[in-house]
């Protein structure tokens, strides 16, 4: 049985881990460095970019969080987890793992428009489109030659990408019952390439 860890510093942590529990995946909370070891894969959550990536130097885990994504460990992180795993972001007070070759734009989509909900086409996953929650949503600015956009609004921007075994949301799937990207996320976790 795989076995995924779930980023518990700050966010819904506790929401992926009863998503991936539905999907029949042991699923544990990291907090500690050593509970990086016996992973298969990891999810980084959102809430704010910042703060999480000051707790993850705090906590000793950004170092070995950084070697795991550069060596093509499975990573799929939502929101201000896409924030923390792109190369390039425009306005953070902390480090980031700097592992995805995208650019990112925090707090994309404005003030006032903070939050909103939209159905997505998103193709790797089929149909029917699926229904993202956006919560003071980053978006993806530059996608490298390696990146594969996963998703776009209407308007053309980029809210989805994979990079190897790297996906980034900038939107909540753990806020919904839609288990289709975490189980998207877990056939990237069992393929040998
Ligand atoms: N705006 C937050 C940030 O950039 C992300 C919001 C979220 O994760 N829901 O840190």
């Amino acid at each position: 049985m795989k076995k995924i860890g779930v980023l518990a510093l700050q966010g819904a942590f506790v929401e992926h881990i009863a998503l991936l529990h539905h999907l029949k995946v042991e699923a544990v909370p990291v907090r500690l460095p050593q509970e990086l070891r016996g992973l298969d894969g990891l999810i980084i959550p959102g809430r704010e970019s910042t703060t999480i990536g000051n707790l993850m130097k705090e906590y000793d885990l950004i170092a070995l969080m950084r070697e795991l994504a550069l060596d093509g460990f499975p990573i799929m992180s939502t929101c201000a987890g896409m924030v923390l795993l792109a190369k390039n972001v425009s306005g953070i007070n902390s480090e980031t793992l700097g592992a995805m070759d995208i650019g990112v734009k925090r707090n994309a989509f404005g003030r006032q428009v903070d939050s909103f909900e939209t159905d997505l086409d998103i193709p790797a996953i089929g149909e029917p489109h699926f229904h993202a929650v956006f919560i003071r949503a980053p978006h993806i600015e530059r996608s490298g030659d390696g990146v594969e956009v996963l998703a776009r609004l209407p308007n053309g921007v980029g809210v989805a990408a994979r990079q190897g075994k790297m996906v980034v949301l900038a939107f909540h799937p753990e806020l919904t019952s839609d288990l289709r990207l975490h189980a998207y996320f877990m056939s990237i976790v069992r393929s040998e390439r």
